[in-house]
């Protein structure tokens, strides 16, 4: 049954697995970013397409795509076909292969400022090296991060990334509040936290000459698709120059999502690193961190540490070349025609009924908000959301076969065809009628 079915899918195999697995599992999930979902975190049998299969026997046209990689839908055939051949000849060298070569060729070739890359395990591990390069290369401490971006779970970044309201401070002053127990206090020296899309408070904390670097993701589209604002991105480009201060772009979900050369092709503003994962391998455990030769070449000769057993892993590295082949000028288009059929058909329906929404991203990455007047500048716009209703919402929407983040971000594959995304309109409609009720 899909999201035309009359009668609201239950999901009860899967709570009960949930509460099972918890006698093993830590709350029965693998990650903290995966538990307290409206009605239950889900337990799957398979995917396929835009489809995933779950242990209740309900068909879900998947808008998490794995949050966030799956750009090329689930189990496409050249992934698979790829691995299975790689899976003939070995899984891990302790050493370098032909395939991890191919792979960051093509990196290279289609990221703007990747002279020189690294392959990582995570979009976390990526960041930190990133962070590392940046205080090696300054000889300098301070790292700025903007309140609202995520950049993995590490104690050193975990800053910020969704404050309350009455805990951040003044806006133009942001209090860094820890994202979780046990964290390193002390893990705030060396960063500090700005609001995003505020040219002039950047410039100034740069002037003083101290910081080695500024890392933000291009457009925010974790805690939301939060454009930069126009001459933003180029400002603050200019900025990091002029102070001698590294620029590092988060694209671990814009990257190879916005488009092949990720956000920094997209508004034409190259970072001197940037950081990957998630789309790269469509759901395989990869990362990279990519940029200015001299600085990836301080691991070779600057004294600089990049480890981990599982970077450049056979297996991984066949899934990264079979997707970075399939990102072709077509397969974006495609994306573009039905996300952006998606968009304005949400758009219309939210109007349609008197709901007062936001839908603000791309056709690859969007994200919808409740209760807000416009389109949020910074993190504050949007954390002023009714995220209440938006769960309700994405609640509704389960229960007729949509499964979207309850955080607001839909994420699209070449998959999502227009057969799909009409569904998921009737879907949304039907979702939204009953909330008004
Ligand atoms: N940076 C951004 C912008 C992300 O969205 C994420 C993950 O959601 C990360 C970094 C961390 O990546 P990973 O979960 O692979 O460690």
């Amino acid at each position: 049954e899909t999201a035309q079915s009359s009668k609201p899918l239950t999901f009860e195999r899967s709570a009960e697995e949930i509460r099972r697995n918890a006698q093993w599992i830590a709350g029965g999930v693998n990650s903290n970013f995966r538990m307290n979902i409206s009605p239950t975190p889900l337990v799957f049998e398979k995917a396929e397409g835009p489809y995933l299969f779950d242990v209740d026997g309900n068909k879900l046209i998947d808008y998490y795509l794995g949050m966030g990689p799956m750009i090329l839908g689930h189990n496409p055939q050249a992934l698979s076909d790829a691995v299975t051949e790689q899976m003939k000849h070995g899984i891990l060298f302790g050493g370098q292969s032909k395939v991890e070569a191919e792979a960051a060729r093509l990196v290279c070739e289609m990221v703007p400022c990747a002279e020189r890359m690294r392959f990582a395990s995570s979009g976390s591990e990526a960041d930190q090296a990133a962070l590392r390069l940046a205080r090696a290369a300054t000889g300098r401490q301070i790292i700025i991060k903007f309140e609202g971006h995520y950049h993995g779970w590490f104690d050193n970044v975990l800053w910020s990334t969704a404050p309350p309201l009455d805990a951040a401070g003044p806006a133009d002053k942001p209090v860094p509040f820890a994202g979780s127990k046990g964290q390193l206090p002390q893990s705030i020296d060396g960063l500090e936290v700005l609001p995003w899309n505020n040219l002039e408070l950047l410039q100034q904390r740069l002037a003083k000459g101290d910081v080695a670097g500024v890392i933000m993701e291009a457009s925010m589209c974790n805690a939301g698709a939060i454009h930069p604002a126009a001459g933003y991105l180029e400002g603050v480009r200019e900025a990091c120059t002029k102070a001698g201060t590294i620029l590092i772009f988060d694209e671990v979900i814009t990257g190879f999502r916005l488009g092949a050369g990720g956000a920094q092709a997209h508004f034409g503003v190259t970072p001197d690193l940037a950081t990957f994962g998630k789309a790269i391998a469509n759901g395989f455990p990869v990362a990279a961190i990519a940029g200015r030769a001299d600085l990836l070449d301080m691991f070779v000769s600057g004294g600089v540490v990049h480890g981990g057993t599982y970077n450049s892993q056979p297996l991984a590295m066949a899934a990264t070349v079979a997707t970075l082949k399939s990102l072709t000028p077509e397969l974006y288009a495609t994306i573009d025609r039905n996300g952006t059929r998606l968009m304005e058909g949400m758009r219309a329906v939210f109007e349609k009924v008197g709901v007062k929404a936001v839908v603000t991203g791309y056709p690859q990455v969007f994200h919808v908000a409740f209760g807000i007047d416009g389109p949020a500048h910074d993190y504050r716009d949007l954390a002023r959301s009714d995220k209440k209703a938006y769960v309700a919402f994405t609640t509704a929407l389960l229960q007729r076969g949509v499964r979207a983040l309850e955080r607001g971000a839909w994420f699209m594959s070449v998959t999502h065809d227009e057969a799909v995304v009409d569904a998921t309109l009737v879907a949304v409609e039907g979702a939204v009628a009953e909330l008004r009720e």
